[in-house]
């Protein structure tokens, strides 16, 4: 550099669940630069948004720098002070709570925050509002794999690490994922580990830049990913591929599973899954027979009406074939967001608190109890999906969101912006005016990663450091102490913490964080929970010899059909996702200019032939509506995309796609249906 800097700062990069370590450099309390670190889970690489896109918004002149009232009359935002705005926040949800009980309010965390902010945020919906009307973005991404692997395997984590299943296998399936632009560092260690030698299977409805380099690529379509797991069973029974003893020692059901894909011949699942039978079979085989050989998955397999059992699908074919408990094998969901799992672990859900531990457990709720000082509530809350029907129907009077933005994220954005207008009292904390937040009633400036101390979770367990890069702005105050003063003007007598101490609390109620520490990990210890103990070392691998749940268990499911087909109105299907140059809303991305520069609008994919019909040529403005709503976009045409399907990003204010998604739910997780919804096409 031709200039002098002041630090570098080590910390964990603040966009996907790969959990990249990097150093923040800075020069006069800015970030002037990313530098790469030789993290578990990266070895020094990083992608393109880890590299660019993790600065400038943290100095952005859009950030919320001081507490906003609305101005009832006006319908303008105006600059309060501290005291105006907690005591407004803290009496307002109070009066509600008199009035019309506690579960009449809700409070959502942030799977961008740390694990501290995410704590304190469920502590006080639960000993605050009284309520475990509590939940966390998984609700939309991946609460199917919680659910699904918590019931067939006893814990619903990726069970290896990102190292392991990208050094040790001979073979990776990957299924409804694409890491190269999801999660750019898993894909680039995919992609060396097959330019080694490794086999690659990729199922998945569109031609990803990793389905190229694949062996087999199962172009399904999409919502078929049942019948496409009980097909590979089928033939893995049929070929007397399974592995007996694993089965017969480790597992129960295997009957009931065997019974049920009977009827899932090749040919029958060909016909559903719009794939050569041929195909399938190989690639069953080749699972089978590869010694080491890791499922990898992600939103393609969990954001369905059926996503729970298409991620116990999963778990189903490896059990199979003993897959499980062993390196280079496994079941792995890439989470999406920086901290998604610590969220869920954290106990930003409606039915359990921190480290899974369920609220509707009498001695698990006593200790919790005996923990915080407060008689809880025993019943399960509603999960963030039903908060805003409820909202809608006038259940869920006043709402808490600590940094999330549903008008972007959501399904169906109509309902979302329905439930939030029905409110009586809407709170944000934010680090920008959203397009949630322009609907609130009060917004408190949230603090970014670069200004707080905390740790994040990445998608392999791996509890990992963030820490301050510059000081706080002007009035600015830590997230935690917003929320703990909230906390003491509702009543509750919640003294100061700081970020390690609240770490502490964590350890103290929540076993499988119980050995973990801030001083550990400062002192260079690299932790995978469980981890129950100040003396041990973590679980890089789960279900070592015995599963979570004890047994396993083999959970048959049949495949049934999406929520919404396409039909002769509405004749294609649209799936929805993410693109190598942003995350999610854009908050943090949008404000990098080389990558609006890249890709700064809308667009969708389209097959030639339907575009060739349509009379629509690439680059042409199209109108895409479902029975939801319209939009604009620009039409992009090609063969990633089979005929009758479409595919979209969902990052673009000038055309989000969730306008037209649909809101059908999943009936374990909840989740919402993102990647089927059927959809007309015009040339605009
Ligand atoms: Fe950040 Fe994910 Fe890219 Fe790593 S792969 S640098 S964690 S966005």
């Amino acid at each position: 550099r031709p200039w002098q800097i002041d630090k570098k700062v080590l910390t964990t990069c603040p966009h996907c669940g790969t959990g990249c370590q990097f150093y923040l450099v800075v020069k006069d309390n800015k970030v002037v630069d990313v530098e790469p670190a030789n993290g578990p889970s990266n070895k020094n690489l990083l992608c393109v948004k880890g590299r660019s896109g993790s600065f400038d918004f943290v100095h952005s002149a859009d950030r919320v720098k001081y507490p906003l009232i609305k101005n009832k009359e006006t319908g303008e935002f105006e600059r309060a002070s501290w005291d105006e705005a907690l005591d407004l926040v803290a009496s307002k949800f109070m009066e509600i709570k008199k009035q019309y009980g506690s579960e009449s309010l809700a409070g959502f965390a942030c799977s961008r925050s740390p694990n501290e902010d995410i704590y304190m945020v469920q502590k006080m919906v639960r000993t605050c509002f009284g309520t475990n009307n509590t939940d966390n973005c998984a609700r939309v991404c991946h609460s199917a794999s919680v659910a699904g692997l918590a019931m067939t395997l006893g814990s619903g984590a990726m069970t290896n690490p990102v190292a392991d299943i990208t050094q040790k296998p001979d073979l990776i399936m990957m299924v409804g994922s694409n890491p190269e632009e999801a999660h750019p560092v898993i894909g680039m260690q995919i992609r060396q580990a097959v330019q080694r030698g490794c086999k690659l299977i990729v199922v998945d409805p569109r031609d990803i830049d990793l389905s190229k380099k694949a062996d087999i690529h199962l172009k399904l379509r999409p919502g078929t990913n049942v019948a496409f797991a009980n097909g590979i069973m089928h033939v893995i029974i049929e070929e007397g591929l399974q592995d007996m003893k694993f089965i017969e020692e480790r597992t129960e059901g295997y009957e009931k599973i065997k019974e049920i894909v009977k009827d899932y011949t090749p040919e029958r699942v060909g016909e559903i899954c719009h794939i050569d039978p041929e195909d399938l079979r190989r690639a069953a085989i080749m699972y089978a027979k590869a010694d080491k050989a890791p499922i990898i998955y992600c939103l393609g397999v969990t954001e369905h009406s059926t996503g729970t059992e298409g991620v116990m699908s999963m778990s189903n074919m490896a059990l199979l074939v003993g897959k499980l408990g062993r390196e280079g094998c496994g079941v792995n969901p890439i989470r999406g967001q920086n901290n998604v799992q610590g969220a869920c672990d954290m106990g930003a859900g409606p039915k359990d608190y921190p480290g899974y531990q369920k609220v509707e457990n009498p001695e698990v709720r006593e200790k919790f109890e005996k923990a915080w000082g407060v008689k809880l509530n025993p019943n399960n809350g509603l999960h963030s999906t039903e908060v805003f029907p409820a909202a809608i129907e006038g259940k869920v009077k006043g709402l808490y969101i600590y940094g999330e933005d549903p008008i972007v994220t959501d399904p169906d954005t109509h309902h979302i912006i329905k439930a939030l207008e029905n409110l009586d009292f809407f709170v944000i904390q934010e680090l920008f005016m959203t397009e949630t937040a322009q609907y609130a009633d009060v917004i408190l400036p949230g603090v970014s990663y670069a200004e707080k101390e905390g740790t994040f979770t990445n998608t392999e367990r791996r509890v990992q450091r963030v820490r301050p890069a510059v000081k706080l702005d002007g009035e600015m105050r830590l997230d935690t102490d917003i929320i703990i003063d909230l906390m003491n003007r509702m009543g509750y007598a919640q003294p100061h913490m700081t970020s390690a101490e609240i770490m502490d609390e964590i350890a103290s109620v929540t076993p499988s964080y119980g050995g973990i520490s801030h001083a550990r990990l400062d002192a260079g210890e690299s932790l995978q929970w469980p981890c129950p103990t100040k003396d041990h070392p973590g679980t890089p691998i789960l279900h070592v010899g015995k599963f979570s749940r004890g047994l396993a268990m083999f959970y048959p499911a049949e495949y049934v059909p999406s929520a919404e087909l396409p039909d002769e109105e509405y004749p294609i299907i649209m799936m929805t996702g993410r693109m190598l140059y942003h995350y999610t809303t854009r908050a943090m991305t949008g404000r990098t200019p080389g990558l609006m520069e890249i890709q700064g609008t809308s667009y969708i994919e389209m097959n030639y032939k339907d575009a060739d019909a349509l009379g629509i040529k690439n680059g042409d403005k199209v109108k895409v509506s479902s029975r939801r709503g319209q939009i604009e976009s620009t039409a992009r045409v090609g063969r990633k995309v089979s005929q009758g399907e479409s595919w979209m990003p969902f990052h673009f204010p000038d055309g989000n796609a969730n306008w037209l998604t649909n809101a059908a739910l999943d009936k374990y997780a909840r989740i919402p249906e993102y990647k089927v919804c059927a959809i007309k096409i015009e040339k605009a």
